[in-house]
């Protein structure tokens, strides 16, 4: 499961589109449990049966020791032990006699990922030196590099808005300029915003902000935000860790001027005491007429920033089973194995995130692979598809969803697993285990949920729980795992995840605080309903549409 703070950036985008539309999408949000008096199916001469139940609490624990171990390093996406636990994937799958996709060699499908993170970051005035996540933040991945260079001209544009009652542009020339401009908006008290007349912020977002100082041509922006604080928290991880992009973007240069925030403190340093005078001017001016002369400031601003780039390989791991009727309609079951890797000499395990996504699959690998030796595999194609870079932004989902080896549109569905073997804050109160948050099923396809509701009473008998489904789910879990890039490609998704704990993203995730027992049940559970969706007559149907 990505950290929230991942996707910040990409929320801001689609809240704004959320506030805009006013027919809001209700998906079903309750809890379902589970009929008892419903006729539960343990026949082991069926198929799905029978290799269903070859999926154990034993073998899950053997496996998920070897995915959480110490060699494993905490299967960082561009580190040795995402390499080892690939490595480790591909023996399983050899030693069951899994062979690689058609017109594939092998089961890893390559992905080109560029890590950028900052060299220098030099910010000085005259002797005093200011540093990168104290006095001010840069992101390497909104910034060009900047070659050693002095500021001896910055120009103040209020909050470098540009509207009618905020004219911070009228009569300055900031073309290849630096301008300094606050975050926000003007204020008429302590709730009432000057452009709206109302307690609604108007639309200059930062972005517009940026927007549009690149068109009037400036080169950098200073921010200083109303939080520093703030911002130096939500932004700390996109500076100590490199930010990883797809494809191989070495040396691409961001189309707009560079953008660093700084702290009050710094902003005065810059201005001097001249300025700080002219400041005031200014806001006087500001509050008669709505705009200022130009007020320019004339520090000796020194500043360096260079970065690092290197170019890795990721590895998508891919295990296809034919099915015996339906070969142009396939079943995905997918779930990364990617965790966040080491803090100095601390592993992260991820043995729930997502261990036992990673495990689970690799049993079903195991039965479906027993199934081909028996010639007793579903109709409809299966792909078991274990991704990388999910905690670098769901990258190697979005990366085959790009480059599918299955056209798309003989892609029935997406069933995803992401943490399964833990149990959250709720559920340890009401003492129960056997409960799984079922996100994503009535989105695209009344089927695919219904499908799973029956599959859940037949066989599993499971509390499916859909506090997360819903839209006005504060988390948004919908959007912070890998199912959510084939849902943007109108391919059904269904999400099994058992919540955060105290451990999540922590050192604490290990593997023997796994309910393996659970993990068993809600792994079968998926089986049959992977079984069920790959080996029933009609194709699944989509009649939902993906909300923006
Ligand atoms: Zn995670």
């Amino acid at each position: 499961m990505m950290a929230n703070q991942s996707i910040k950036n990409f929320i801001a985008v689609c809240l704004l589109i959320f506030t805009g539309s006013s027919l809001q999408a209700q998906y079903v949000s309750d809890i379902t449990y589970p009929d008892k008096s419903a006729k539960i199916i343990s026949d082991a001469s069926l198929p799905n049966v029978k290799y269903g139940n070859t999926i154990t609490t034993e073998d899950m624990k053997k496996q998920l020791f070897e995915i959480a171990s110490d060699r494993m390093a905490g299967r960082e996406t561009g580190y040795e032990g995402n390499v080892l636990a690939g490595e480790y994937i591909k023996s399983q799958l050899q030693s069951w006699g899994v062979k690689p996709p058609k017109g594939m060699n092998d089961y890893f499908q390559p992905i080109a990922l560029t890590y950028t993170s900052w060299d220098k970051t030099i910010v000085k005035l005259g002797e005093k030196v200011y540093r990168n996540l104290w006095d001010f933040v840069a992101l390497p991945g909104k910034n060009n590099e900047i070659l050693a260079q002095t500021i001896n001209e910055v120009h103040f544009l209020g909050y470098g808005i540009q509207d009618k009652g905020q004219k911070d542009y009228s009569g300055k020339k900031v073309k290849g300029k630096t301008i300094l401009i606050n975050e926000g908006e003007p204020m008429l008290n302590d709730s009432v915003y000057a452009l709206t007349g109302t307690t609604k912020p108007s639309d200059w977002t930062l972005d517009k902000k940026i927007e549009l100082a690149k068109k009037k041509g400036v080169s950098l922006i200073l921010v200083v935000p109303t939080d520093i604080k703030a911002t130096l928290n939500d932004n700390r991880r996109f500076v100590l860790s490199p930010m990883v992009e797809l494809e191989n973007s070495v040396g691409k240069k961001i189309d707009g001027p560079n953008v660093i925030y700084i702290s009050s403190g710094l902003a005065r340093d810059i201005m001097g005491e001249s300025g700080v005078a002219g400041l005031e001017k200014a806001r006087t001016e500001m509050a008669a007429k709505g705009k200022f002369k130009k007020l320019v400031f004339t520090p000796v601003l020194q500043l360096e920033f260079t970065k690092n780039q290197r170019l890795i390989e990721g590895r998508n791991i891919l295990a296809f089973f034919e099915g015996s009727k339906k070969k142009n309609e396939t079943v995905i079951v997918s779930a990364h194995y990617d965790h966040i890797g080491k803090r100095g000499d601390v592993i992260y395990y991820g043995a729930d995130d997502n261990g036992t996504g990673t495990t689970t699959l690799l049993e079903f690998a195991e039965a479906l692979a027993k199934a081909q030796k028996d010639n007793a595999l579903p109709e409809r194609n299966i792909l078991l598809l274990w991704m990388t870079g999910e905690e670098k932004g769901l990258l190697g989902s979005q990366y085959y969803a790009e480059h599918p080896i299955i056209p798309i549109d003989q892609t029935v569905v997406d069933v995803n697993i992401d943490m399964i073997g833990r149990q959250d804050d709720k559920y340890e109160k009401k003492n129960e285990k056997y409960y799984i948050y079922t996100i994503g099923s009535d989105r695209l396809s009344t089927d695919l949920h219904k499908i799973n509701e029956d599959i859940n009473n037949k066989y599993s008998q499971l509390i499916l729980d859909y506090t997360f489904n819903s839209e006005s789910d504060p988390n948004r879990f919908y959007y912070r795992s890998d199912h959510y890039n084939f849902a943007k490609k109108g391919i059904p998704a269904i999400f099994f995840f058992s919540g955060v704990h105290k451990d999540y993203h922590q050192p604490g995730d290990t593997p023997d605080k796994i309910m393996y027992d659970k993990m068993e049940r809600i792994g079968r559970h998926a089986f049959q309903l992977m079984w069920e969706l790959a080996n029933r007559p009609e194709r699944i149907k989509v009649d939902g549409e993906l909300k923006p």
